[in-house]
């Protein structure tokens, strides 16, 4: 048998990776599949979404560039690259980052390192590509600590997006039980201003992926994060 909880106890960071697509748009997503194989030449390897915007143009370019995030990154920046995809906007307007001589960007923003990667060779493992590639440059940016995703899900209560290698179906929720768990949250709250009715606290709702706060004390139920596309199932309730 698997038991997939045993997955969760494997240990990882979290970095934006980057590439040029064939018309050399600028794209790039979340993963947490970085890491270091080899010392002599130095290479690494990253596992992407076969569907990811990110991973068709690093097949066609065959050259990425990864920045790891800090301890202190937005959710807002890891919404942006995390949840939506480069097919729907252009991720980098708005964005601090540079070019590598080659052209391919690293995001500088909340990032303490950047690498350059030439692509050896490409491994196809089902729903994933493995790239393996030498590094040509890298750069430190930041003395911060490095964001694991450990900390991701303990402490800012991020999520894993489908696509993610470490996505594992949550129990689902049906739009009934949401509709409930909404009531009993306005209802639990509408307790709580009688029990403190000298209590001015404001009710808002805060999306657990990118940090995006809805000021009101009923969140509409076909609500979608206007940063990452996030729906209601994603929102918790908050005094503001
Ligand atoms: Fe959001």
């Amino acid at each position: 048998m698997i038991d997939k909880k045993a997955f969760h106890t494997v240990s990882y960071g979290l970095y934006i990776i980057e590439a040029l697509d064939g018309d050399g748009r600028k794209v790039g997503c979340i993963a947490n599949t970085f890491q270091q194989v080899a010392s002599n030449p130095p290479t690494v390897s990253i596992a992407l979404n076969k569907d990811n915007a990110t991973s068709k143009a690093i097949r066609a370019t065959g050259v990425f560039s990864v920045s790891v995030l800090s301890i202190n990154a937005t959710m807002e920046l890891i919404g942006r690259f995390g949840f939506k995809s480069s097919y729907d906007i252009d991720k980098y307007e708005g964005i601090s980052y540079e070019l590598w001589d080659g052209g391919v960007p690293y995001v500088v923003e909340d990032c303490i390192a950047a690498f350059e990667t030439t692509v050896q060779d490409t491994l196809d493992v089902g729903s994933h590509l493995l790239f393996v590639g030498a590094v040509t440059a890298s750069r430190v940016l930041s003395d911060d600590k490095a964001l694991t995703y450990e900390y991701y899900h303990s402490h800012l209560k991020g999520k894993t997006p489908p696509r993610a290698v470490t996505y594992i179906e949550e129990t689902s929720t049906s739009p009934e039980e949401n509709e409930t768990r909404l009531k009993q949250a306005a209802k639990d709250e509408s307790s709580d201003v009688k029990a403190a009715s000298s209590s001015t606290a404001r009710i808002g709702w805060r999306c657990t992926i990118c940090g995006y706060i809805y000021e009101g004390e009923e969140l509409p139920l076909d609500f979608t994060c206007p940063i990452c596309g996030a729906g209601v199932d994603f929102f918790e309730r908050i005094e503001l």
